[in-house]
């Protein structure tokens, strides 16, 4: 099985181009991964996922846990054949969804205790489990557990939190090292399994800069930058970002957790970040906001009942080369299914040929222009209502 490895090819200012192996294959870097919740990503087959140019999926580790459970997926052989996507995929740890999903959730130092969204079941999850679910799972990237704050924290409370994560990293990397080196324990479907150290520390840099400290000197194949894009003014988290980048090695990815907007990932690459996940293009899709290279709209709009455009001139997605604004309008009112799939189809593909079209830009030293381009089209527009 191929280890995971990643191998940085060019740089453009603090823009990067890279590559990650993973025993599933290559995910060519700045990286779009589109979020397949429950093994699925929402009102797509894996072959539109596939053609649309998603290199990588996620997996939400709370609810494939929850249902059909880990043990039943490990079972099928792993996540990757239990779901019949043989590329790369990349597992959250749960604690996310156990900090905004989960009722009754009690956390402690060893772990988070709570009842399940579902069926109201008691269930735990420490740092040591989400590492064994996963192991189970068969990511090709799985996350520690971390604990995630809301925003906003007192500097003490953001400070305390920043230490438990670094506790638990401590313990999930012990975890996977454990498993790699004994066959006693977890089932293990992915033996080319990596694992990210996550760095929080809330808005305050200090504290960020302590928590990278810390996460890289556990050695971990990967980083990513937990805890933003919880309501923190948007240069605030440009800012932490780019502060939080520099402090990490460079021959490592690093994947910045849940952003954003195209805007977002735009700035967010120009500040060193290599790998994004978001729901907003496939939620959004979901409820009639589409992206467009001309901004965002709102496809309920009574605007559109007898616009005959696609939603984007410039795009080439099958949505934009078949079907009329009026058309998918007039789908969403009516509130058939196809409306889902075909504004999902558009919404990715936006999202993945942004991503195409920044990894050019840094292969030919044109990132920043392409930058300057993009924040006077795209995303400036405010949102349709
Ligand atoms: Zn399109």
């Amino acid at each position: 099985m191929q280890p995971f490895a990643f191998k940085l090819k060019h740089t453009d200012g603090a823009a990067r181009l890279g590559e990650l192996r993973t025993p599933h294959g290559l995910v060519e870097t700045p990286a779009f991964m589109p979020v397949g919740t429950q093994g699925a990503v929402k009102a797509l087959r894996h072959e539109d996922v596939e053609r649309l140019g998603a290199q990588i999926i996620l997996g939400n580790t709370y609810h494939l846990f929850l249902r059909p459970g880990d043990e039943l997926i490990a079972r099928r052989g792993g996540l990757h054949k239990f779901i019949g996507w043989d590329r790369p995929i990349l597992t959250d740890s749960g604690g996310y969804q156990v900090f905004s999903l989960a009722a009754r959730r009690v956390i402690k130092e060893d772990g988070a205790r709570f009842q399940s969204h579902l069926d109201g079941s008691p269930r735990m999850l420490t740092p040591e489990a989400a590492v064994d679910i996963q192991a189970r799972l068969g990511s090709d990237i799985a996350m520690v557990l971390d604990e995630c704050l809301a925003y906003p924290a007192t500097r003490d409370a953001a400070a305390e939190s920043m230490h438990r994560s670094i506790r638990w990293a401590r313990r999930s990397r012990d975890q996977l090292i454990r498993l790699r080196t004994s066959s006693a324990g977890a089932i293990v479907t992915n033996t080319g399994q990596a694992q990210f150290g996550i760095v929080q520390g809330g808005v305050f840099k200090d504290l960020r800069g302590e928590s990278a400290d810390a996460t890289v000197a556990l050695e971990f194949e990967g980083y990513a930058i937990g805890g933003l894009s919880v309501g923190e003014p948007i240069d605030m988290m440009y800012s932490v970002v780019g502060d939080t980048a520099r402090r990490l090695p460079d021959d490592r990815p690093r994947y910045l957790m849940g952003t954003g907007t195209p805007g977002d990932l735009v700035e967010c690459v120009a500040r060193g970040i290599d790998m994004f996940d978001c729901v907003l293009p496939t939620r959004n899709a979901r409820n009639g906001q589409l992206f467009t290279s001309e901004g965002r709209l709102n496809i309920k709009n009574a605007r559109y009942a007898e616009d005959d455009r696609p939603l984007d001139e410039r795009c080439s997605c099958y949505t934009c080369l078949h079907h009329s604004r009026a058309y998918l309008r007039h789908l969403y009112m009516a509130g058939e299914m196809t409306a889902g799939t075909l504004n999902t189809l558009h919404n990715l593909s936006y999202y993945l040929d942004t991503m195409k079209r920044i990894r050019e830009a840094i292969l030919f030293n044109a990132f920043e222009k392409f930058r300057l381009e993009f924040q006077r089209t795209a995303d400036r527009l405010s949102l349709e209502s």
